[in-house]
């Protein structure tokens, strides 16, 4: 049995008329960047995610960007980001001119510890960035306190996690603005880059689309510098079909969880731990194992022919990338255990029963 990690052909071919039609209404109106299809789907998510407002970037790193720039952040200010997680997170921040102060993570949750977040404060402290990481929602409440307490920012990354779930709302509304990736393999994946802002705030919505189109007010008159991070109608005609179906993936892929959850229960891993407050849309379904048997379990796996991953192997602080802030392990513990045990399994809507439960077995096969 072959399992991919990803499967996005499968996906497009239970959903090609839909997308082929809409596809080619924006060609036959050379509705290319902006436009109806654009403004279309802007609305649409905004309705999904809840939020007043949205504009569609050209990806979810610029999301971060220019929602960070557009909130005042700045040279001179501190933004606090999880030490495991994508390093857009981080790169957005120093792209503003702040600097980036990481902080360790809750190990069960792999989620920024807020316990943790208070030592790493300093006056120049501007803004916190949760990270709704592999799809499962940060415990926002404990953090949108210390927020308010310290006056602090919030930017909810929720490039991972479309339509996750914490107490009754979806992600996207907690923080001040949160930003979200439609990278092809995200659970909303565009044909393409494509990134979008969602925010309550008429304002901070317009600074953003100014911003993201050269700090423009009107044609050829620009109030500021901004950057080139448009969405395109293409990947917006896309987005707008795959939106209709995300509900059910969602649900599905939460089906699947519980599959690999029930399948693994006896096997010597640590699943994805889950409370009654949160419904996650499971991005990834990651797994954690000793770390001695995680490269032989992974070259086992891969000749029964699963595919898998690991998100992320190098925490960011050890990245070369942050080499000069000279970090070390002790002052990230639980990052730097995760990046040498999790490991994540194949995880797609149309993941069947059966091959679940082959990819189960075949790791029970490996430990025992
Ligand atoms: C994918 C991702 C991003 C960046 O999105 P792009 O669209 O690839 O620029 C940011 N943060 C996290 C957590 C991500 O997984």
């Amino acid at each position: 049995m072959q399992i991919p990690f990803v499967d996005l052909k499968s996906q497009y071919d239970s959903i090609k008329e839909e997308i082929d039609a809409s596809v080619a209404g924006v060609i036959s109106e050379s509705a290319f960047v902006g436009g109806r299809f654009v403004q279309s789907f802007e609305s649409s998510f905004a309705r999904y995610c809840n939020t007043e407002h949205c504009v569609g970037v050209g990806n979810g790193t610029d999301a971060l960007f220019i929602a960070l720039k557009a909130l005042g952040i700045g040279p001179g200010h501190e933004v606090l980001v999880p030490a495991n997680t994508f390093i857009a997170t981080s790169e957005a921040a120093t792209l503003t001119g702040a600097s980036v102060v990481f902080v360790d993570i809750v190990p069960e949750t792999y989620h920024i510890d807020v316990e943790k977040i208070r030592a790493r404060l300093t006056p120049k402290t501007r803004a916190i960035v949760p990270v709704h990481l592999y799809g499962q929602p940060v415990d926002m409440d404990p953090i949108l306190s210390l927020a308010r307490e310290y006056n602090l920012i919030v930017v909810e990354d929720a490039a991972q996690a479309h339509g996750a779930v914490y107490k009754d709302r979806r992600v996207g509304t907690f923080g001040d603005v949160a930003c979200f990736s439609f990278y092809p393999g995200k659970n909303l994946g565009a044909y393409g880059d494509a990134g979008a802002i969602v925010t309550n705030s008429g304002g901070l919505a317009q600074r953003c689309r100014m911003l993201a189109n050269h700090g423009r007010a009107d044609k050829y008159n620009h109030e500021m510098e901004g950057v080139n991070s448009r969405l395109d109608g293409l990947q917006a005609a896309v987005l707008e079909v795959k939106l209709r179906h995300l509900e059910k993936w969602s649900e599905r892929r939460r089906r699947n969880a519980q599959l690999y959850s029930k399948y693994l229960s006896g096997v010597a891993v640590r699943t994805p731990k889950t409370t009654d407050d949160v419904k996650g849309v499971y991005h990834l379904y990651v797994i954690r194992v000793d770390k001695t048997s995680r490269k032989g379990l992974q070259a086992y796996l891969s000749t029964k022919g699963i595919a898998t991953g690991i998100h992320y192997p190098i925490a960011l602080p050890f990245l070369k990338a942050y080499a000069h802030l000279g970090h070390t392990p002790a002052e990230f513990p639980e990052a730097f255990s995760a990046s040498n045990e999790v490991l994540s399994l194949p995880m797609f809507s149309e993941l069947e029963e059966g091959q679940i439960r082959y990819v189960a077995e075949t790791i029970g096969e490996f430990l025992s």
